[in-house]
């Protein structure tokens, strides 16, 4: 069993570049299964209403639910206030598993870790190299699992991407996936510090090619039962955690009880995190 855990799908509404504007899966699809690869977590392009552009996504997992599993993707600022009704949705009408952020969008908020938290889901969260965040993310909600992808940084700052070996090795709940690595030690060395477990596969297609990407795990040489955790098993393992999330389900007459909508304090806290670090110059403040 091969799962991609990382591929992008549906329409952008930008026009800036591939990223925002289109992620058509056919030609993914095709390599995806001439290498062998059984299954594929979906999320969106770039887009400024993340509500539309999951019900796209969910349209192309029901088309196909023996072959692809969708996360829902979210804007920290964008989204603030409706996260738990967008996530309610994903979960419970389009089946999905799990959450996406980009750091490009925005910094993750609490507003999203505590609706992860609540519904037992994983967070793929893309740091753009900003590694500091993930100390905080993973001391301060030990329960989230985060997959932070390309080993912290698709920009191959390999400052950041040995930094998130540092974390992985130290916290439980930090995993990275293989997609966009090109500095195959780096890759390597996650692998022999962190350990297999730590390590998803990912392709970020369709705009990086699956096969060369898959081909990047196998070149590591594993030994059948960590390659298998590499390919499937971790994410088998954090997305089986939503059978938490089906037995938390509301009954209609106490979903508000059991839904709240989250306190002005932590729109506060969402707010404050928007701020830029006083104590350093902001790499993305440009
Ligand atoms: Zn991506």
């Amino acid at each position: 069993m091969i799962i991609d855990c990382h591929c992008h799908a549906g329409k952008g509404d930008g026009l800036t570049g591939p990223w925002d504007t289109a992620a058509p899966l056919g030609d993914y699809l095709r390599r995806a299964t001439a290498a062998g690869i059984d299954r594929t977590v979906l999320f969106a392009a770039f887009h400024s209403d993340y509500r539309v552009a999951n019900r796209e996504v969910a349209r192309i997992v029901q088309s196909r639910p023996d072959r692809f599993w969708g996360f829902a993707f979210l804007h920290p600022v964008h989204d603030r206030g409706r996260v738990e009704a967008m996530i309610r949705e994903a979960v419970f009408e389009y089946g999905f598993r799990g959450i996406k952020v980009h750091r490009h969008d925005a910094r993750i908020s609490r507003e999203i870790c505590e609706v992860a938290k609540a519904y037992a889901l994983p967070v793929l969260y893309d740091v753009m190299g900003e590694v500091s965040a993930v100390e905080l993310l993973a001391t301060e909600y030990p329960e989230v699992p985060f997959i932070i992808p390309h080993l912290g940084s698709f920009a191959d700052d390999w400052r950041a991407q040995v930094a998130l070996i540092d974390a992985l090795v130290r916290h439980p709940n930090v995993f990275t996936d293989t997609s966009g690595i090109r500095r195959f030690d780096l890759l390597a060395q996650a692998v022999r510090r962190a350990g297999a477990g730590k390590v998803l596969f990912g392709s970020d297609g369709p705009y990086l090619h699956p096969g060369l990407e898959l081909a990047k795990v196998r070149a590591l040489g594993l030994p059948p039962v960590e390659e298998e955790k590499v390919l499937a098993g971790n994410l088998l393992r954090l997305v089986s955690r939503r059978g938490n999330a089906e037995r938390r389900r509301p009954e209609p007459a106490r979903r508000s009880r059991r839904s709240p909508q989250l306190s002005p304090e932590l729109f506060a806290a969402a707010e404050t995190a928007e701020v830029r670090d006083p104590w350093a110059a902001d790499p993305y403040a440009a």
